[in-house]
Order: structure tokens, then C-alpha cells, then sequence
């Protein structure tokens, strides 16, 4: 787990990332069953409420954006006629790939609290960290392993049964 500026987040205590994560998990599952790979993602506003939800759509829009963090980032805005997002939380379920750290480096979001690090594409923190980059003039606080091992096993399954169904080869590939 790495954790940054925990003391922020005390606003999320009594285990709500882990209530919040739990959701995520039954929405990437059923974006799981829709032939995506299972990640989703929510953003919270200061108050801790649901402003803006995303599974991974790719599949379904023959999308390279179609990740959600970017679907729940682009309803938040909407949402908000804003694309500031500072003071916000985002919760995913995998660290997210640098296109989705970009974007949320950009979007000025307050905290990203991830499930499962991603070892071969994680942008905040495994691969290369763009919450720390030169680039990034905005400090972002980041929280990782929430519901960790839950994240990582749904993933692993998913892989799995896709690999057996399509006789790939034996190799990981979380957040392909
Ligand atoms: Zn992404």
C-alpha cells in the first residue's frame, strides 16, 4: 500500500473507501459480463457523494478513451460545468495507465484511491508515477490497495477465463 496526505482523507473513515470499492467491484463485474475487462470507477464530491460513475466501455464504443476513470471523470464535469476537480476523490479499481493518470493530473482531482496496483501499465506509482512528474504542477494525493486483493483476484479471473476461451497464452495482463 502507498499512501499520500492519508490525513485529508479522514473524511472517508469507518472503512467508506472500502464500502465505496466494494460497490466498484459489483460494477466491474457486470461490466465483466459484458465482455470488458472489469475496471470501474466513481468520483466523490468533498462531501463524500457520487458524482460520476464508469466502467471500462471500450469494447462496447470501440473506444481507446473508453477506461472509467475517463467515463466517470467526463459525467462528473458534466455534471458540474466544471472540469476542476479539486477537493474531489476518484475510486477505481486498478491504478490507473498513464493516459487516465494524465487526465486526472489535469483535472486537478484532489485524490485517486485505487484497488489493485497495476505492475505492468500503473501511473501512480508502479510503471512510472505522474502524480510526482515534473509535468504535473498540481499535487495529487494517492491511496492504493484499498480492497486490494479483492480488485486483483476479480482481474485475475477475468484473464483467466478469457485466456481459456480463447487459448491465449499463460500470461498476466491486468488492465489490458
Ligand atoms: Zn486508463
Amino acid at each position: 500500500m502507498r499512501a499520500t496526505g492519508t490525513e485529508s482523507l479522514s473524511a472517508f473513515a469507518d472503512g467508506s473507501l472500502e464500502l465505496w470499492m466494494q460497490r466498484l467491484l459489483r460494477r466491474a463485474a457486470a461490466a465483466a459480463e459484458r465482455g470488458e475487462v472489469p475496471v470501474a470507477a466513481v468520483v466523490l464530491d468533498p462531501q463524500g457523494r457520487a458524482i460520476g460513475w464508469g466502467s471500462n466501455r471500450r469494447e462496447a464504443e470501440a473506444d481507446p478513451l473508453g477506461h472509467a476513470e475517463l467515463q466517470a471523470l467526463a459525467q462528473a464535469a458534466r455534471l458540474r460545468q466544471d472540469w476542476r476537480f479539486n477537493g474531489h476523490t476518484l475510486l477505481v479499481t486498478l491504478e490507473p495507465c498513464p493516459m487516465c493518470a494524465g487526465a486526472l493530473v489535469q483535472a486537478r482531482m484532489g485524490r485517486v484511491v485505487y484497488g489493485t496496483a497495476d505492475p505492468k501499465r500503473g501511473a501512480l506509482g508502479s510503471c512510472l508515477d505522474l502524480s510526482r512528474s515534473p509535468t504535473a504542477h498540481h499535487a495529487m494525493e494517492v491511496l492504493g490497495g484499498i480492497c486490494g486483493e479483492a480488485c486483483q483476484e476479480q482481474l485475475q479471473t477475468w484473464f483467466r477465463q478469457r485466456r481459456r476461451r480463447s487459448g491465449m497464452p499463460a500470461v498476466h495482463l491486468p488492465g489490458d
